[in-house]
């Protein structure tokens, strides 16, 4: 059949989950080509995870320069270069796009530099190139855009996009929104020494993470230094005489400041992609509507990552991106399993999570056993640090399984995604109880927690 076409698969998009799918089908033997109308390694490598977590580095070393005076280190005086760290940055960045390139190319993959835009269910516009190109299978993997709220004013805002590229590091800078761009840019913005002040419109941030994380991170966050506002939101954007920025506030207040950012969601790219014209079905956000095996309702059409509006994670689009090559190119049906995703919000104190939060789990299971600690890690005793550690388990009473894990500390990251084997695994408290302890991490508490938490009531009542 592909015979008639001129390739086996067109991707549209050398993002996280467009460049594994090509990859991978192009090593089962299929004749693949890839477009890409910005840069080869998608939002996740150009715009988002990775500058994003060299940004976080970066804007940690405030901190670290003040704890070392604990430990007998006087350090000189310090001073930071926005432009420097861009730079170094933009390096980075520039190495991981050649890297990304040359593992296409050398897995037999045709980049196209160019837009592309379906014409019909096998053809495939490419704007720059003004010529069309048939494939026997499409993958839409065009990722998400940040989406901004139409306010007045609200062209003068920037989302995370343009933030990694000002020039300068504004002074004074607002962060609107309570996801996980917004905390981890307002603890980025903060440790680098701009004023920061974060909005969100509703009661407390990271709706959907446990309650807990959310309100020791948001007390965290306020020890550090940041303007913290629930409740809140801007109602109007205006450029004052002096270069700066008015916001009105849904109060009624009006606050000055420098530049103000939006992380309020993302939308899926997929407007004026063709789609329609096509047939491809869209869910009411645009996402591209998938099955299991990311297959749209036209039979040769498929998606994978944010497009999709599933689980919108690096790690979940390359994930889907395989499966579909595994499904489509090799025979070997291959459906993503979205139920356990161990996830990091590199917040300052980070946060690491997998599995239920302890309101799911009671949602789900009526009863459920909770154990929990909050303490200042070791390293604190020292440096002087009041920042608090906190660890929690959600476990089934019945089966003892534990259902969720959620922690705020340093390297939080790195412990989630360790501990997300057990919890994937199925793993259950007496087997956590039996893994021996590492002694003297934070890390040791998850195998250490003996007392089931009881609500403030019921310890009073005992
Ligand atoms: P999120 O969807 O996580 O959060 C959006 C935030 O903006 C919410 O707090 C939401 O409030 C608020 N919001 C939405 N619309 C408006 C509006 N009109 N006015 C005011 N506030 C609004 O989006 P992000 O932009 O933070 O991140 C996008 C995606 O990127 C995430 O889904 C995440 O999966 C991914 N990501 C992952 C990272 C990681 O793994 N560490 C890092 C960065 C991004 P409300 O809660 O009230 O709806």
């Amino acid at each position: 059949m592909a015979g008639k076409y001129d390739y086996d698969l067109f991707v549209i998009g050398a993002g996280s989950g467009g460049v594994r799918a090509s990859r991978i089908a192009a090593g089962h033997g299929a004749r693949v080509a890839v477009a890409e109308e910005y840069r080869v390694g998608g939002t996740c490598v150009i715009r988002g995870c990775v500058p994003k977590k060299l940004l976080v580095y970066a804007s940690h070393f405030a901190e670290d320069f003040e704890e070392a005076a604990g430990f007998g280190w006087t350090v000189g005086e310090t001073r930071f270069s926005w432009k420097k760290l861009i730079a170094n940055k933009d390096r980075e960045i520039d190495r991981l796009n050649g890297i990304y390139i040359r593992n296409l190319k050398s897995a037999g993959v045709e980049i196209v530099e160019s837009r592309a835009v379906l014409k019909d269910a096998h053809t495939v516009h490419l704007v720059k190139e003004a010529r069309d190109v048939t494939a026997d299978k499409i993958l839409v993997a065009t990722g998400a855009w940040p989406f901004m709220p139409a306010i007045p004013g609200i062209e003068h805002a920037i989302t995370s996009n343009e933030t990694f590229h000002l020039a300068e590091l504004p002074k004074r800078i607002v962060v609107v929104g309570g996801g996980y761009i917004a905390v981890e840019f307002a603890g980025i913005f903060n440790g680098l020494g701009a004023q920061t002040t974060q909005l969100y419109r509703g009661p407390l941030f990271l709706r959907g993470f446990d309650d807990d994380l959310r309100e020791i991170l948001a007390q965290e966050m306020v020890k550090k230094g940041v303007d913290l506002r629930m409740n809140i939101d801007i109602a109007k954007i205006e450029r004052t005489t002096v270069g700066a920025l008015a916001l009105t506030l849904t109060d009624g207040s009006v606050h000055e400041t420098d530049a103000v950012m939006y992380a309020t969601g993302r939308a899926p790219n997929t407007v004026g992609l063709g789609l329609e014209t096509a047939g491809v079905a869209l869910g009411p956000k645009g996402e591209i509507l998938v099955d299991k095996f990311s297959k749209t309702n036209i039979d040769n059409i498929y998606a994978v990552g944010d497009v999709t509006d599933r689980a919108n994670l690096t790690p979940v689009a390359i994930r889907e991106g395989q499966a579909f090559a595994e499904t489509v190119f090799n025979g070997n049906p291959v459906a993503v399993d979205h139920s356990v995703i161990p996830t990091a919000v590199f917040s300052q104190p980070e946060m690491g999570t997998v599995g239920l939060t302890e309101a799911e789990a009671r949602a789900k299971h009526g009863e459920i056993d909770i154990y929990k600690t909050s303490f200042r890690p070791m390293k604190g005793t020292l440096s002087g640090s009041e920042e608090k550690t906190f660890m929690k388990l959600v476990v089934e009473p019945q089966s003892q399984r534990v259902l969720g894990v959620h922690i705020l500390g340093p390297a939080s990251g790195e412990i989630i995604q360790a501990i997300g084997i057990a919890v994937t695994m199925g793993a259950t408290k007496a087997q956590f109880d039996a893994t021996v302890a590492v002694h003297p991490t934070a890390s040791e508490e998850l195998v250490t927690l003996k007392e089931k938490w009881q609500p403030p009531a019921a310890q009073a009542a005992d």
